[in-house]
C-alpha cells in the first residue's frame, strides 16, 4: 500500500485529502496507519451512523455476502422488500426505489416530478430550489444545488428549477405567481453542506399547505439530515408535515452505498416497468447492511442518544465558548451540529487532525460536526474541550492577510 503522504498520481485528483488514512475503528474512534486515534466527529459525512466495527452490521454483511451479493432487479429482492416495508412504516410512505447515492436519490425524485408534470398535462414542469441547497453532483443534481463553486467550469446546466431564498415564505409565494408551470418543492429540512441551516416548523408547515392548495408535490431531500442523525427517522417529523417524496442516502447502510427515494399520495403508484432504474441499486448486500442500521437503531435508543449527546454538545460547546469573540452561532439538531464563526477557519480541519479529532468546515466558515449516533458521554467530552481550545486558540490570533 502507498504511504498516505505518497503523491496519488493515478487518482483524479478531485479532492483535497488530508495526508492520513485509517486502518481500523472501534465505535466513534479511528485509528490511522501509524496507530495514532482519532474521534470520528464527522462519521464519513454523516455516514456511519452506528460507528465503526458495529458487531450487527459487520455479522449483517458477512451473512449476507456468505449467501448471495448480487442479483439485479430483474428478479424479486427479499431483502429489499423488507427494507421498503420497514423505510415505509418509519416514514409514512407508501414505496420506495432504491439506488445508489444521494445524488441518485434526488435524480429519481425530480424525474419523478418532471414525470408527474408532463402526464398531467404541464408541458414544463419547474421544481422550486433552495438558496444554499445541496442535492449531488450530477448534472441535473448539480443544477438543483446552489454552490457557485461546484457549478463552476460545467457550462449551462438544465433547466426547470426556480430558486429562492431558504426559509423566506413570501417568496415561495412570489415564486408561485411568477412560475406557472411548478408542480413541486425540494429542500432539505435542515440544511448541511449549506452550512447547518435550520427551517423552522411553521414554514415547513406553511408550505406544507401551500404544496396542497396548488397540487405541488413537496419533496424533502433527507440525504444529510435522515436516519435517526437529528434524534428522530427524519427531520421532518420534528414539524409534523407529511411529504409526497423524501430522498435518503448517507447514514442508511452505514457505510455501504445505499439511495432511496420514497413516494406517498400522488407521488406513488407513478413509476412503472421501464420508466426509471439502475443495475445495482437495493442489491442484497447493501438491503442487509440497512435493515441491520435500522434494527441496531431501533434496539439501542440511538435516535434518543442522538437527541441527547447533540443538545450535550450544543451546551457545552456554548457554555466553553461564552463570551468568546468572533463565535457567530452554535445551532443544530441532534448529532448535525454548526458552530459559525465570523471568519473562514479552514485551518481547523488539519489542526483538530493534529489534536485526534475528526471533523469538517463548510460554507468556509462552519465548523460542522457530525459523530456517529453511538457517541458516549466521555466521547463528547473530548470534543467539547478538543474543539473548544482551538477554535478559542484560533480565534486569537490576528487575522492574516
Ligand atoms: C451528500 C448529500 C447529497 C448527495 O449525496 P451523494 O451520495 O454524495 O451523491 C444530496 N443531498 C444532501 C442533502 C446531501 O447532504
Amino acid at each position: 500500500m502507498n504511504s498516505p503522504t505518497a503523491p496519488q498520481s493515478h487518482l483524479m485528483q478531485t479532492y483535497a485529502r488530508q495526508p492520513v488514512a485509517f486502518s481500523h475503528g472501534e465505535g466513534a474512534w479511528l485509528w490511522d496507519t501509524d496507530g495514532k486515534k482519532y474521534l470520528d466527529a464527522l462519521a464519513g459525512i454523516a455516514v456511519s451512523g452506528l460507528g465503526h466495527n458495529h458487531p450487527r452490521l459487520v455479522k449483517a454483511i458477512a451473512e449476507q455476502a456468505a449467501r448471495v451479493i448480487h442479483t439485479s432487479n430483474l428478479f424479486r429482492i427479499p431483502e429489499q422488500e423488507a427494507l421498503a416495508d420497514r423505510l415505509c412504516e418509519l416514514s409514512g410512505m407508501q414505496e420506495v426505489f432504491f439506488c445508489n447515492s444521494g445524488a441518485e436519490a434526488n435524480e429519481a425524485a425530480i424525474k419523478l416530478a418532471r414525470y408527474i408534470g408532463i402526464k398531467n398535462g404541464n408541458p414544463a414542469p419547474e421544481i422550486i430550489v433552495m438558496e444554499r441547497a445541496w442535492h449531488g453532483r450530477t448534472i441535473a443534481t448539480l443544477a438543483a444545488t446552489d454552490s457557485p463553486k461546484a457549478k463552476q467550469g460545467f457550462g449551462e446546466l438544465p433547466g426547470g428549477f426556480v430558486r429562492v431564498p431558504y426559509r423566506d415564505f413570501a417568496a415561495i409565494e412570489a415564486a408561485a405567481a411568477s412560475h406557472p408551470h411548478v408542480n413541486a418543492v425540494l429542500l432539505e429540512v435542515l440544511q448541511g453542506e449549506g452550512g447547518v441551516n435550520m427551517a423552522e416548523n411553521e414554514y415547513l408547515q406553511r408550505l406544507r399547505a401551500l404544496c396542497d392548495a396548488k397540487g405541488w408535490l413537496l419533496m424533502i431531500d433527507e440525504v444529510q439530515s435522515g436516519i435517526g442523525r437529528t434524534g428522530t427517522w427524519f427531520g421532518y417529523q420534528h414539524s409534523g408535515v407529511k411529504p409526497d417524496v423524501v430522498t435518503l442516502a448517507k447514514g442508511l447502510g452505514s457505510g455501504v452505498p445505499i439511495g432511496a427515494c420514497l413516494a406517498a399520495g400522488p407521488a406513488a403508484g407513478v413509476f412503472t416497468p421501464g420508466t426509471h432504474g439502475t443495475t445495482f441499486g437495493g442489491g442484497p448486500l447493501v438491503c442487509a447492511a440497512a435493515i441491520a442500521t435500522l434494527q441496531a437503531m431501533d434496539e439501542e435508543g440511538l435516535l434518543r442518544n442522538a437527541a441527547e449527546m447533540g443538545a450535550y454538545i450544543r451546551a457545552g460547546m456554548t457554555r466553553e465558548l461564552a463570551g468568546v469573540a468572533g463565535v457567530r452561532e452554535i445551532r443544530g439538531q441532534g448529532l448535525m451540529i454548526g458552530i459559525e464563526l465570523l471568519r473562514p477557519c479552514g485551518v481547523l480541519v488539519a489542526r483538530a487532525l493534529e489534536k485526534g479529532l475528526i471533523m469538517n468546515v463548510t460554507r468556509d466558515s462552519v465548523v460542522r460536526l457530525l459523530p456517529p449516533l453511538v457517541l458516549k458521554r466521555p466521547d463528547a467530552d473530548f470534543l467539547i474541550a478538543t474543539l473548544a481550545a482551538l477554535i478559542k486558540e484560533f480565534l486569537s490570533e490576528p487575522v492574516s492577510a
